[in-house]
C-alpha cells in the first residue's frame, strides 16, 4: 500500500473513544498487528498476563474497533512475543501481505508523555483552522502569546471537533517551546477518580498542592465535574490557587458553562470569567479541505469524486470525517474501486436510529454482570444481583421511557415503589462512582450496537 496509513493507529483512535487512557496505556502500550489474514488478525502482545486480560476485558472492543476499518475480520489471536514491534519479513509472504508492511509501523504512535499527561500527536501543524474553529484557534494563540492573559480558556463544542487536540496543542507547544513550564493535561473523570482515592486516602491537601504547581492546567471534559460535590471543591481550591499565581488554566466541555447543570454557582462564575469559545460544525468546503490535508498526510491517494463523496455524506464531526476517510484510503487500496469504497461507507451514512427493547436491556446488562435473566427477575437479595437489577430498572426509564408500573410488570411484577427506589439507587452511585458510570455507558453502547 502506498504511504503509511497505520491500523493500528486507528484502531487505537478508535478505542480511545471506549476505554479510559489509563486502561489503553496499561494494556495496549506494547502492541502490534503481527498478521492480518481472511477475517483473522494476529497481534502481538508483551506476555500472557496481558494477552488474558485483552481476551477477557476487551476482545469484543477490540474486534469492533477492528471492523470499523477492516469489516471482515471475524476474530483476533494473540501471539507473544518480545519484540512485539518487529515483523518477521523473510516468512511471510509478499502478496498476501501487502496491507501489512505498511500497518505494523515499527513504532505505535499512542503515547503519552507520563509527567504532563500529553499526547504528543496532537500539534498546531495539523491542526486545520477554519471559519468553525478559528476563535478557538485565536484564543489558543493568544494564551500562548500572553499565558494567563485570558484565563481561564474554556472551550466548548459537540464530540469530534477537535476541543481535545486543540488543548493538547496548546500543552505540547508550551512544553517544547518553554522548557521550564509544569503542563499539566488531564481528562475531567481521571481527575474525578484521583480525588475520590484521595478522599479515601486523606490525601487531599497533597492533591491540591500538586495540581497548584503547574504553570498550565488543562481539564479536558470539564462537564464531567457535575454532580461530583467533593471533586468541585477541591477544583475550586486549586482553580483559586493558580489563578491567583497567574498561572494558566484551560477547560473543554460538550456545552457551554450555563448549560452545564449541578455545578456549584461559585465555579460557574469562574468558568465564565475569562474567555469562552466554542467550535462549530465545518461546512462542506472546509469538510474537503480537510480531508485533503489529512490524505496528504496519511500519504494516501483517492479520486477527487471520493473525497467530495465524502465531505458530502459525512457531516457529523471531525472524529468521523477521518475515519471515513481511513476506511475509504484501505478499501481503495485493496479494491481500486469508487463504488466499493461508497458501499464500504453505508452504515456511517445511514444511521436509522435503531428502538431499543427492554429485553435487550435486560439482556445486555445480565451479559456484562454476567448473571442470569432469571436471577434478575426473581426476588433474589443478592448483592451480586440486586446492582444489575435496580441498573435494569433505572435504564428502562432513561432509554426507553417506561413509566415505573410498567418497569414494575417487565422485571416480574414488582411494585412501583421498588422501581422508584432503585432507580434513585442507581442516581446516587452514579454520582459518587466513575468506574460505575463508565460501565453504564459502555452499557449503552453494547445497547446501541449490537
Ligand atoms: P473532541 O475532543 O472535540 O471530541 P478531538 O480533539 O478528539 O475531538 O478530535 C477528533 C479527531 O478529529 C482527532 O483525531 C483530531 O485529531 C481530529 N481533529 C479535530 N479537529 C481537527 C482539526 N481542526 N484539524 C485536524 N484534525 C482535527
Ligand atoms: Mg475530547
Amino acid at each position: 500500500m502506498e504511504g503509511n496509513i497505520n491500523l493500528w493507529q486507528s484502531v487505537l483512535d478508535s478505542l480511545e473513544q471506549k476505554i479510559s487512557r489509563t486502561n489503553l496505556i496499561t494494556w495496549f502500550r506494547d502492541i502490534d498487528i503481527k498478521q492480518q489474514k481472511d477475517n483473522q488478525v494476529v497481534i502481538s502482545v508483551p506476555n500472557i498476563f496481558v494477552r488474558e486480560w485483552l481476551h477477557n476485558k476487551f476482545e469484543r472492543d477490540l474486534l469492533e474497533a477492528f471492523q470499523k476499518f477492516s469489516p471482515e475480520v471475524k476474530n483476533i489471536k494473540y501471539t507473544i512475543s518480545k519484540t512485539a514491534n518487529s515483523l518477521d519479513a523473510s516468512k511471510t509472504n509478499k502478496k498476501e501481505n501487502l496491507l501489512l508492511s505498511d500497518i505494523s509501523q515499527p513504532k505505535i504512535e499512542f503515547y503519552q508523555n507520563r509527567l504532563s499527561g500529553l499526547n504528543p500527536k496532537y500539534n498546531f501543524k495539523n491542526f486545520i483552522v477554519g471559519q468553525f474553529n478559528q476563535l478557538a484557534h485565536a484564543c489558543a494563540l493568544s494564551v500562548l502569546k500572553n499565558p494567563a492573559s485570558i484565563n481561564p480558556l474554556f472551550v466548548y463544542g459537540g464530540v469530534g471537533l477537535g476541543k481535545t487536540h486543540l488543548l493538547e496543542a496548546i500543552g505540547n507547544e508550551i512544553v517544547n517551546s518553554r522548557k521550564k513550564k509544569k503542563v499539566k493535561y488531564i481528562p475531567c473523570p481521571n481527575f474525578t477518580s484521583q480525588i475520590v482515592t484521595a478522599i479515601r486516602n486523606q490525601g487531599i491537601e497533597r492533591v491540591v498542592d500538586m495540581y497548584s504547581e503547574y504553570d498550565v492546567l488543562i481539564i479536558d471534559d470539564i462537564e464531567f465535574i457535575a454532580g461530583k460535590e467533593r471533586t468541585q471543591e477541591v477544583f475550586f481550591r486549586v482553580f483559586n490557587n493558580i489563578k491567583e499565581n497567574d498561572k494558566q488554566i484551560i477547560m473543554s466541555s460538550d456545552r457551554p458553562p450555563q448549560a452545564i447543570e449541578n455545578i456549584e454557582a461559585r465555579l460557574r462564575s469562574r468558568f465564565e470569567g475569562g474567555m469562552i469559545t466554542d467550535i462549530n460544525l465545518p461546512d462542506y468546503e472546509e469538510r474537503l479541505a480537510i480531508l485533503e490535508q489529512k490524505m496528504e498526510e496519511k500519504g494516501g491517494i483517492l479520486p477527487q469524486e471520493t473525497l467530495e463523496f465524502i465531505a458530502k455524506n459525512i457531516k457529523r464531526n471531525i472524529r468521523e470525517i477521518e475515519g471515513a476517510l481511513i476506511k475509504s484510503l484501505i478499501i481503495f487500496e485493496q479494491e481500486r474501486s469508487f463504488e466499493k469504497v461508497k458501499k464500504s461507507l453505508e452504515d456511517m451514512i445511514f444511521e436509522p436510529k435503531r428502538r431499543i427493547s427492554p429485553e435487550k436491556i435486560i439482556q445486555t446488562v445480565c451479559d456484562f454482570y454476567n448473571i442470569s435473566s432469571k436471577e434478575v427477575l426473581s426476588k433474589t437479595r443478592k448483592k451480586e444481583i440486586v446492582l444489575p437489577r435496580q441498573l435494569i430498572m433505572y435504564l428502562l426509564r432513561e432509554e426507553v421511557s417506561l413509566s415505573l408500573p410498567s418497569i414494575g410488570v417487565k422485571l416480574g411484577n414488582k411494585d412501583h415503589t421498588t422501581i422508584g427506589y432503585g432507580c434513585g439507587k442507581i442516581e446516587e452511585k452514579i454520582k459518587k462512582d466513575v468506574e460505575f458510570l463508565k460501565d453504564i455507558e459502555l452499557i449503552k453502547e453494547r445497547v446501541q450496537n449490537t
